[in-house]
């Protein structure tokens, strides 16, 4: 075994630690926010309502039912049959179900495969709980991005947003849980983002302003996830509406520096590297930021255009895998418990009216 393969070393002393923090926090319903205030997370807005945050359960908070990479210009409902999908996807979430997992965050924006009619037919077949979101997409050298995006304020688009969290999303009444963007690489010293990505993040920090929505964001890599929460911040939204997409790629100092300044640490590629690296990764967390942690797999997804959507990758190796490694390594239960459950009620929990 080399140092690349070597699991993690969690003392006993750091998970009672871990756990009594985990422990006060599950059971008063409360969360400790970063300044150690108490605020309250009332509720999550799934595609069928708002259900009690601490209802939501063992929660993946990104992963994708459907994709459609064709482009901006070129989706459309035309372009899928809405049985066809939930019945490709509906066994996956079944399997899921069985391994006690009951919250799935649905990471598809606008324009690549979002469909809040998909998303309500498997909750409605499987109970669980379903979240979508609204926003714009900017990675993948903004591909993604709609013609309008670009002549609209960041203004005017939050106000797109803004009406779908109000109104609900085309003509399904189904309201977003959060708001998805994303972000292609920084350029520059200091890295940045272009000009159409920084407007994104602006109109999403304004969005989130207004209706309390947390953001996930995709990110080009760890420059792009700190310039992108830093701008966030600087537009005066909250740092624990934050939420930094693809976490595991960006290395244990972006991830530190990033949960600082109050934002979250999604690693989100879980099953794409060997167990030991995500051990690792968790581990570095765990000093400081576990409460700033989310985990899953961005697996998916019926994949528009492939015959009957091509290979659908299971949502399966964090209940069957990860867990039992993290278990194996020391890890206690409330620390399962904080990762599994806490962490997703309270980054994805709305502060009810
Ligand atoms: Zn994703």
């Amino acid at each position: 075994m080399n140092n690349t393969t070597r699991m993690p070393h969690f003392t006993r002393r750091k998970f009672l630690k871990q756990s009594g923090v985990a422990s006060a926090a599950i059971l008063s319903g409360c969360v400790v926010g970063r300044q150690g205030s108490h605020s309250r997370s009332n509720v999550v807005q799934t595609v069928l309502g708002p259900v009690p945050a601490k209802d939501l359960g063992f929660t993946l908070c990104h992963e994708h039912v459907m994709c459609d990479f064709i482009g901006a210009e070129q989706t459309g409902r035309h372009r899928w049959k809405v049985d066809e999908v939930v019945q490709t996807i509906l066994p996956h979430l079944r399997q899921l179900k069985l391994r006690g997992v009951t919250g799935f965050v649905d990471c598809t924006p606008a324009y690549i495969g979002r469909d809040p009619r998909v998303l309500k037919a498997l909750a409605s077949e499987t109970g669980m709980h379903i979240l979508t979101n609204t926003g714009y997409y900017g990675g993948a050298g903004d591909k993604f991005v709609p013609k309008h995006a670009y002549t609209e304020t960041a203004a005017q688009l939050s106000d797109r947003w803004v009406r779908e969290w109000e109104q609900g999303i085309e003509d399904t009444k189904v309201r977003p849980g959060f708001i998805k963007t994303g972000v292609d690489e920084a350029q520059g010293t200091p890295p940045h983002l272009s000009e159409i990505d920084a407007k994104l993040i602006r109109s999403s920090a304004l969005a989130s302003r207004r209706t309390g929505l947390p953001v996930t964001c995709h990110t080009g890599g760890g420059p792009a996830g700190l310039a992108a929460t830093q701008l966030f911040i600087e537009q005066g939204a909250d740092p624990e509406k934050f939420i930094v997409a693809h976490s595991d790629g960006h290395g244990i100092e972006f991830n530190k520096r990033i949960a600082s300044l109050g934002a979250w640490v999604s690693f989100d590629a879980v099953s794409r590297k060997p167990v030991e690296e995500h051990l690792k990764l968790v581990t570095a967390m765990m000093e400081q930021h576990s409460s700033r942690l989310l985990l899953s797999h961005d697996n998916g997804w019926y994949w528009v255009g492939q015959a009957k959507g091509g290979e659908v990758r299971d949502y399966n190796y964090i209940a069957d895998v990860f867990l039992p490694a993290l278990r194996k390594s020391g890890a206690s239960e409330a620390l399962i418990t904080q990762l599994t459950i806490g962490n997703p009620a309270r980054a994805f929990g709305l502060r009810s009216a």
